[in-house]
């Protein structure tokens, strides 16, 4: 039975469930199995959004993905989407075509804070699609640079064939903008890097425990990994961010689909301060 109070909580909900018809602009494939769609955002009016915030996209007939937003909020008028094609929806949008049209719903969630950062070093772990997520606070910091102290990408996927934003992961290495260290799962002939998991590549970095803030983004193990290697090396709790992933189906924490213990990963996440969910993420199975 529906309570009173989620009746009367539904008209403030009601907007944000109706999604706007925007076009597809581009779609570029990064790797075999993932693209970015960029989409024009002329439909969408003033449209504003923080690094680390998610849109929920529509593929008209077929069903509705949670999708970070992979672009920064001013380079023109259209938004970026980095999208892993793994089951019925995202496999809808990866048919789509320039001038194609879906449904799109948010920004929703919260974002990742950069201004505990400032004055900081910064070392942010991405895993597989997690970088999606990542990049557009990795422009936001750039943007900023002399904010910043140093700032560390350790980006670990399947293989060399996986990576994503290759071109740009070669534009940001270098003394003064970021220190770039890439792992993969299993390498190939041309592949002359580091094989292995991503919490590997600490051992290639000296840390200043003291003065660095983490941001991480990747499979749930693969953060709990790293969030024990980060400590390991003195890198206080209160200095490290998560983004965390469940599914979802409303975004506005009202269905319950994504409660994480106390939250909804969709209103109170996805990215999450590691004190408020330490406990949780070291409960199986949650
Ligand atoms: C906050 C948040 C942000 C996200 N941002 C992105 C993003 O930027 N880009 C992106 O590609 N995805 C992102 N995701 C994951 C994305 O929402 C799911 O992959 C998507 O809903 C899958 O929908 P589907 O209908 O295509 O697959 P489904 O039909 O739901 O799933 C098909 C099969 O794939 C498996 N599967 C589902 N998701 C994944 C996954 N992530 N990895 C491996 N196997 C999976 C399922 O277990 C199932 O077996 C995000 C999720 C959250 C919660």
């Amino acid at each position: 039975m529906i309570g009173k109070g989620v009746l009367e909580k539904l008209p403030a909900v009601l907007p944000a469930m109706v999604p706007a018809a925007v076009k597809v602009k581009q779609i570029v494939w990064e790797t075999d199995d993932t693209f970015t769609l960029m989409l024009e955002t002329s439909a969408l009016g003033e449209y504003r959004f923080s690094p680390g915030k998610f849109n929920m996209l529509y593929a008209f007939g077929v069903g509705e993905a949670v999708i970070s937003i992979s672009s920064y909020f001013w380079k023109g008028r259209e938004i970026f989407h980095t999208i892993h094609r793994v089951g019925i929806v995202t496999i809808a949008l990866s048919k789509l075509k320039k001038g194609g049209t879906l449904g799109l719903r948010g920004p929703f969630g919260s974002y990742w804070p950069s201004e505990p950062a400032q004055g900081h070093d910064i070392c942010i772990v991405a895993g597989g699609i997690g970088l999606a997520p990542l990049r557009p606070l990795i422009y936001t910091l750039l943007d900023q640079r002399e904010m910043f102290g140093r700032i560390i990408l350790l980006y670990g996927a399947r293989s060399p064939r996986d990576l994503l934003y290759t071109v740009e992961l070669e534009k940001w290495q270098g003394k003064n903008t970021m220190e770039v260290l890439s792992i993969v799962d299993r390498g190939d002939s041309a592949w002359k890097g580091h094989i292995g998991v991503v919490t590997n590549l600490f051992s290639y970095i000296r840390l200043d425990e003291r003065r660095t803030v983490a941001y991480v983004c990747g499979p749930e193990t693969m953060m709990k990994y790293t969030v024990m290697e980060l400590e390991k090396r003195g890198v206080a709790t209160d200095q490290i961010y998560l983004s965390m992933e469940r599914n979802m189906k409303c975004a506005v924490g009202f269905c319950g689909h994504c409660q994480y213990g106390p939250y909804f990963i969709c209103k109170d996440g996805p990215v999450f301060h590691l004190p408020a969910i330490k406990e949780l993420l070291d409960r199986k199975e949650l």
